[in-house]
């Protein structure tokens, strides 16, 4: 391992749950070790929470919906959920580290994207939600109609490993804007950055009650999505998780949003500028150590410039710097956990045994005596029905293959059971507006990947998601309409 550099003095936490503006323990008394997984060493204790400590937070969560936020005015709402982003923040580096000690991530990444990204989650909602109206119709001179907007109620917030503080902010703060409470549960092996941010919650002026966090399995998770007392459920993860969690939510009739997998296609046509496909597709392959739902993993390339791309793709590829999260010239970090390191080198030994070429890469990062390191890969000659093709593997690993026609690749980008987002290269106008509208994927991106703005429908469409976050979309799910008509 590389010596680390820049490392603050901010230490690893203890992750306890967060009820009722307390930290507590788990009612069991049970924890369990979180890992560092570009060191191995134990970072600290996860309390380990069970259906009893659910029911705790949720019956807490359900007490603050109807006493002071329920009936805080919308100004002063705005003010607090401002104030937690300016928190965020204020503690910028220390979360930025706890991050990167969770992930692996590199820390320029961590304190980049993640930190500021969650920060402006609630600076953009707490502006966002002082602008969102209802609907009104005036039906001649018979009645006037218009809608009341109310919180959902009790919100499970149930999030993947990846981008944990971003995404858990993405989720709490259009959800608290809306007027709910919330019963958060971050992914068991990336607790630290959520057990802050209720912390900061509070700090800012939030309630106690109002956000609740409780660490565990998925039988935490479990027991929010069947819990009697929860009215929604917002979902970040694998599209089987997501499978479990509808069945688990059905009998309650609970209001769903899904941001599951993906297997996104990144298309580049010859007339492209290929400076620029080569720098945004290093990105969209391996930023996050590829862990990221939106990266483009499997690569399109016109047959006319398809040994010219491999070539130089794979000559920038293979100067990525691979190590220690804390150095700041590491481009690629440690995979998340000894689980999922396993699950993509197994994906590795799938391309040898389908065929596949190793361009860079296909196989774990040498030099390292501890940690999850994998080597950035490029695959090349899979065919379409390779699993390494059509199969998530949410690692530093991209498939490549060439095509000749418009109507041959887009057969190939939509013949897969995901539809999260597509990258697509082209100079041609009319191609990328043609195309975009019969990609099936809930984002394509033209001559770009990742620029987002947060008012836009963000969702993935087939098995990649249920639902749209973002903006008004956000809104929606977070809030129930009731119609009032008014005779004249
Ligand atoms: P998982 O689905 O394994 O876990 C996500 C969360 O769900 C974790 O907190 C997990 O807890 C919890 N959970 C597990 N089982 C259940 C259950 N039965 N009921 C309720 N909750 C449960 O996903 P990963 O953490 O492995 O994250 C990677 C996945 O997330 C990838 O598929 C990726 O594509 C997807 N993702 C999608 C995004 C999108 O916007 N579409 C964005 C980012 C990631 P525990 O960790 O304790 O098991």
């Amino acid at each position: 391992m590389q010596t680390t550099e820049n490392r603050t003095e901010v230490k690893a936490i203890d992750c306890s749950h967060f009820i009722d503006g307390e930290y507590v323990p788990s009612i069991n008394g049970k924890t369990f070790e979180n890992i560092n997984p570009a060191t191995e060493e134990v970072l600290g204790t996860v309390a380990e929470g069970t259906k009893e400590d659910v029911d705790r937070a949720v019956a807490v969560a359900r007490r603050a919906l109807r006493a002071e936020w329920g009936n805080m005015p919308l100004r002063q709402r705005s003010a607090l959920i401002r104030k937690v982003g300016d928190l965020i923040l204020e503690r910028k580096e220390e979360l930025a580290v706890l991050e990167s000690l969770d992930t692996g991530k590199p820390i320029w990444l961590s304190r980049s994207v993640d930190v500021e990204r969650a920060a402006y989650n609630f600076h953009f909602f707490a502006d966002f939600m002082t602008t969102v109206g209802t609907e009104a119709y005036q039906q001649d001179d018979i009645a006037m109609h218009y809608a009341v907007r109310h919180p959902v109620g009790v919100v499970g917030l149930i999030n993947p490993w990846n981008l944990p503080l971003l995404l858990m902010t993405w989720k709490l703060a259009p959800a608290l804007a809306a007027g709910n409470t919330v019963v958060m549960k971050p992914s068991e092996v990336t607790p630290m950055t959520a057990t802050v941010l209720a912390q900061i919650c509070k700090d800012a002026g939030i309630p106690d009650g109002v956000v609740n966090m409780v660490h565990g399995f998925g039988e935490t998770g479990a027991a929010i999505t069947s819990h009697d007392d929860v009215d929604a459920i917002a979902f970040t993860g694998e599209t089987i998780t997501g499978s479990a969690i509808m069945k688990a939510a059905a009998p309650t009739l609970k209001k769903l949003s899904f941001e599951l997998g993906g297997k996104n296609p990144n298309i580049i046509f010859a007339d492209a500028d290929l400076d620029d496909v080569i720098e945004t597709t290093l990105k969209s392959s391996f930023i996050n150590q590829g862990e990221v739902c939106l990266c483009g993993s499997r690569i399109y390339v016109e047959r006319s410039i398809y040994d010219e791309f491999i070539e130089k793709f794979q000559d920038k590829a293979k100067d990525l710097r691979v190590g220690d999260p804390f150095h700041e010239d590491t481009k690629v970090g440690a995979l998340v956990s000894e689980e999922h390191y396993n699950k993509v080198l197994s994906y590795l030994d799938i391309a040898k045994e389908e065929g596949g070429h190793f361009v860079i890469g296909g196989k774990a990062a040498e030099g390292f005596e501890k940690g999850f390191f994998v080597e950035p890969t490029i695959i090349t000659g899979l065919n379409s029905d390779s699993r390494c093709v059509r199969e998530e593997i949410f690692g530093p690993v991209v498939t490549v293959v060439p095509f000749d026609t418009e109507e041959e690749v887009l057969h190939q980008v939509n013949d897969t059971h995901y539809g999260l987002s597509a990258s697509l290269w082209t100079t041609n106008i009319k191609r990328a507006t043609r195309l975009s509208a019969q990609i099936e994927a809930g984002m394509v991106w033209v001559n770009t990947w990742f620029l987002r703005d947060l008012r836009t429908p963000f969702g993935g469409m087939k098995s990649s998601g249920i639902g749209r976050e973002g903006g008004a979309h956000s809104f929606d799910f977070y809030s129930e309409l009731t119609n009032v008509t008014v005779k004249l």
